[in-house]
């Protein structure tokens, strides 16, 4: 649920199908470097299978990136995948907030994403309040309150935006201001 800083999740972006039925995803952003917040330069493609809510699965060519200064290689992820998950974004967002009606996972799939988010929560949690204090320059006053809480009422995209403060570097993480922005 956590993964360390090896990719980078972008928001913008087009969704190309080709003749082998693969969708690609064509960046609108420019991202940095998780790790050192340097120019990224693109290495190769790699394919994502991912399991739709329909149950469907569907073949996503990502690309990824190469730091053209610390050389570490990063997964250019669109936000409809989750790091490490083989299920769209979507379908493990409702899962875990609740608000999920059908799910094409079997229950000891979704067993485990829940004991990883619960394991998680915490740091998740101290992680978004960093990222407040940063924002606005003061300690944060919800001490008996759970930032993560708030953020997982904020409704679909949550996930995303949760994992995007954990995973990209500084300049990225507008949307995540934005939500702040929204809960002051
Ligand atoms: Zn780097």
């Amino acid at each position: 649920m956590v993964p360390p800083k090896t990719m980078v999740i972008i928001s913008l972006y087009e969704k190309i199908c080709n003749p082998k039925s693969n969708i690609i995803i064509v960046s609108k952003e420019t991202s940095l470097c998780p790790c050192c917040n340097q120019r990224l330069s693109v290495y190769d493609k790699r394919n994502r299978k991912i399991i739709e809510s329909d149950g469907t699965t569907v073949i996503y060519v990502i690309r990824r990136l190469k730091c053209t200064s610390c050389g570490k290689l990063h997964n250019e992820l669109p936000d409809l995948i989750q790091p490490y998950k083989h299920y769209a974004c979507e379908i493990v967002e409702s899962e875990l907030d609740g608000t999920g009606t059908s799910c094409p996972a079997d229950d000891s799939t979704i067993r485990i994403w829940n004991k990883q988010f619960s394991a998680n929560r915490q740091r998740l949690d101290s992680i978004l309040k960093a990222e407040w204090i940063k924002c606005y320059k003061k300690q944060i006053s919800l001490t008996l309150d759970s930032l993560l809480n708030r953020f997982m009422t904020h409704g679909t995209g949550w996930l995303t935006n949760v994992t995007q403060t954990n995973t990209t570097s500084e300049s990225n993480r507008c949307r995540v201001h934005s939500i702040l922005n929204q809960r002051s």
